[in-house]
């Protein structure tokens, strides 16, 4: 379904975040992708949906394509409507506009009848959002703003969601609670996900096929349970030997 071919992402013209990075998201696949603080995750969920600056020296080589089709040269709103929606580190909401109005925002592609749809399933999903609609969303706990950044992305009608560490930060209640919302759409819907994530053993608990990434590249990959059982990924990442 996504697949990247010798990508390579330099900031500043120079500083090579990203080396040579091949991976692939297959359809109804959760894909993880893991490695160490600084490792590129981030920047390799960012070229995926086009959101590099190039006037800011950000330069993006190799192939990125969704079933075939080029992504590389269409504009970021132009990667939404495909199928591709990113929920980003730190989860980017607005703060001053109600949790209903951040959902909203995710359906700004859609028509009104798809973004009321959204909206209910968002709201069946999650139903403290329902309960919070009108509330500010910078008041609510960090696990409910969560929801609402992965609320927001699901009214946009994703094939592909794209998690960057949807765990940080938040209680063990929560991050069940999120875990089991993905592997839940993933199950119910066929929606593919590629997750970003610092807890690797979380990760591969939900994760059909795995990736590490270390100082841009990708140093190991296969399926899940043979990554959790990498010796050398038990000592790193699992905290275990
Ligand atoms: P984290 O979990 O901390 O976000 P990561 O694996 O997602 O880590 P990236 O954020 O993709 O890593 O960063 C990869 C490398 O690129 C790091 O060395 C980082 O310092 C560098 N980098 C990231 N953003 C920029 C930027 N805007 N300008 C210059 N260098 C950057």
């Amino acid at each position: 379904m996504l697949t990247l071919t010798n990508v390579q992402i330099l900031y500043d013209r120079a500083i090579e975040a990203v080396r040579d990075v091949s991976l692939q998201v297959g359809a109804g696949q959760i894909v993880a992708l893991l490695g160490s603080n600084g490792a590129g995750k981030t920047t390799i969920l960012k070229a995926i949906s086009n959101v590099l600056y190039p006037e800011d020296g950000e330069v993006l080589h190799g192939e990125i394509s969704l079933e075939g089709a080029d992504l590389k040269r269409l504009p970021a709103d132009e990667i939404v409507r495909r199928g591709i929606v990113h929920v980003p580190e730190g989860r980017r909401l607005f703060p001053l506009m109600t949790v209903e109005e951040n959902l909203a925002m995710g359906g700004f592609l859609r028509d009104r009848g798809e973004l009321s749809a959204g909206l209910d399933r968002v709201y069946g999903l999650f139903p403290r959002l329902k309960e919070r609609r009108r509330y500010v969303a910078g008041y609510l706990s960090g696990g409910e703003q969560q929801m609402v950044a992965i609320g927001r992305a699901l009214v946009a009608g994703p094939k592909l969601l794209m998690l960057d560490e949807p765990s940080l930060g938040l209680a063990p209640q929560i991050i069940d609670l999120i875990m089991e919302t993905v592997v839940a759409l993933n199950r119910e819907q066929g929606m593919a996900i590629l997750l970003v994530e610092q807890n690797a053993a979380l990760a591969l608990e939900v994760a059909h096929y795995g990736y590490i990434v270390e100082n841009g590249r990708v140093v190991l990959d296969g399926p899940a349970e043979r990554i959790a059982r990498n010796e050398d990924v038990k000592e790193f990442y699992l905290g275990c030997s």
